[in-house]
């Protein structure tokens, strides 16, 4: 072992985030590549968490639209449960129809 590696041993061997070889997980910095680990890691955590709070947001942004869109018609939801209530309309008026014109699907008694 070189006198560089020192660190190497100190904690839970992991995978560097820079180079991929094993280093310690308190070490500072890469015995293999020099990276500083501690800013690589905080620098992880923080975009992480970034795109934790931007997920969030989006989710939050789709439940809304989500909301608005059973109300006022919207592309996908909106459009399936037109095409029902067009399709309700439809039946029901050609079973109305076929009533009030004495009609071909009901047999006459
Ligand atoms: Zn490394």
């Amino acid at each position: 072992m070189a006198a560089g590696s020192q660190s190497l041993g100190v904690g839970e061997l992991e995978a560097c985030l820079n180079c991929g070889r094993d280093v310690g997980s308190k070490a500072r910095e890469c015995p293999h590549c020099g990276e500083n680990l501690r800013e690589l890691k905080a620098e992880l955590k923080e975009d992480a968490r970034r795109e934790r709070i931007r997920q969030e947001k989006e989710e939050e942004r789709h439940a809304k639209q989500l909301l608005a869109s059973t109300v006022v018609d919207d592309d996908e939801g909106g459009g399936v449960m037109g095409y029902l209530i067009f399709f309700m309309i439809f039946v029901v008026g050609k079973v109305i129809l076929y009533y009030t014109t004495g009609s071909f699907i009901i047999p006459r008694r």
